[in-house]
């Protein structure tokens, strides 16, 4: 038995974490001598974004990893809309194989892509509002900790310049980010707590609002350390009132002290919709916990579209094997059955961007967090 109350790795791959409905149709299908070839595509029809960061899959290849299927995907990273220009549904990934090799396997494969993609599309968001002032995520305290890498790692290739957990540098190579709690300054006292992170940081940043005001304790910190990269404002909801209108004076009464180096990083609840007027008032950094890592899942759903080689589907979905071809200058994205490329309305060539990821139940493809996450930086630049 698990100590916590969580599925491990194990519990998972032998698909115990689904939806009993599976197991009842399996049984069924055993008794009917029913096995036919399918084909499922995950697409989602009523997204909560505009625009999808594709992210989960590498979780999502694991789980099917040994299944006697094929797979196809969209890369992770891909920043595309969830329907095409004709308003198709966009298939993400494409599952081959017989249907009672995989069955049961639907609830976790969901559960990966959906999390995952929602968290990476949230913090692909903040990116773009926020350009090149950077973003570290904070939000792994506020969700289970099993998924703490996962959260990390999503809100990585989503644009987080780092982020905050330990275990993901474990698992992920990322090196952890982070500043000084406030349980620092209330043991030992403002100074002694600025000094010890000033002498054994490389990244200087000062937590001022801990006992004072932000203003006086800004400038303290300044003239007492002139060469610090940040001092950071976690300022409680209690006293925040214009939060925006403090920075404006705490970077006023700074810079008429010669202190135009001592950058504003801010935390605490900070949203997508606060990031301009914060951004406006003079935050060059921004720590942001609980809206990414709480961030809607994308509604993914997986739907047969072929059964032994006759296209057919259920209601409201569109059937058919399908494929996927996006323009490299315009980023117009087609779906459609053939596979010949199609020319795009600006008159290049489209190209298919859907990618064979396994192969009878191994692994082609296997691509590492750099590279996906450089995709992604590339693909945000796409959303409008
Ligand atoms: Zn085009």
């Amino acid at each position: 038995m698990n100590k916590f109350i969580m599925a491990n790795d194990s519990d998972i791959m032998s698909g115990d974490v689904t939806d009993v409905y599976f197991e009842k149709t399996k049984k069924y299908l055993e008794l009917m001598h029913s096995n036919p070839l399918v084909t499922m595509e995950v697409t989602t029809q009523s997204s909560v974004y505009d625009y999808i960061n594709f992210t989960g899959l590498n979780d999502a290849i694991s789980l099917l990893e040994s299944r006697n299927i094929r797979v196809d995907a969209i890369p992770e990273g891909t920043v595309i809309r969830p329907r095409d220009v004709k308003g198709i549904p966009v298939p993400f990934m494409r599952i081959q194989g017989r249907y009672l090799d995989f069955a049961e396997l639907e609830t976790p494969l969901l559960g990966f892509l959906c999390q995952a993609s929602g968290i990476s599309s949230y913090s692909s968001l903040i990116k773009k509002s926020l350009g090149s002032i950077p973003f570290i995520s904070f939000g792994i305290r506020r969700m289970h900790p099993a998924i703490s890498a996962m959260i990390d790692r999503s809100s990585y290739i989503g644009g987080a310049a780092g982020v905050s957990g330990v275990f993901s540098s474990r698992v992920l190579g990322i090196k952890p980010s982070g500043t000084m709690p406030h349980a620092l300054s209330l043991i030992l006292g403002d100074h002694e707590a600025w000094k010890v992170q000033y002498e054994n940081s490389d990244f200087r940043v000062f937590l001022i609002d801990t006992y004072m005001d932000e203003k006086f304790a800004a400038i303290r910190a300044a003239e007492e350390f002139p060469d610090i990269d940040y001092i950071r404002l976690d300022t409680p909801s209690s006293r925040r009132g214009n939060f925006p209108n403090l920075i404006r004076e705490i970077r006023w009464e700074l810079d008429i002290r010669n202190h135009k180096n001592v950058k504003i990083m801010v935390s605490g609840g900070i949203k997508l919709e606060d990031i301009p007027e914060l951004i406006d008032a003079g935050v060059e950094s921004f720590g942001i916990g609980t809206s990414i890592s709480s961030a809607k899942p994308v509604d993914f759903g997986m739907d047969i579209v072929n059964i032994d080689g006759n296209d057919i589907t259920k209601r409201g979905k569109f059937s058919g094997i399908k494929n996927v071809f996006r323009c490299r200058e315009c980023h117009e994205v087609r779906v459609q059955i053939s596979r010949d490329a199609p020319k795009c309305s600006c008159g290049n060539t489209m190209e298919n961007i859907m990618v064979n990821y396994m192969d009878k139940g191994k692994i082609t493809v296997d691509e590492d967090l750099n590279t996906v996450r450089q995709r992604s930086l590339e693909e945000i630049k796409n959303i409008m």
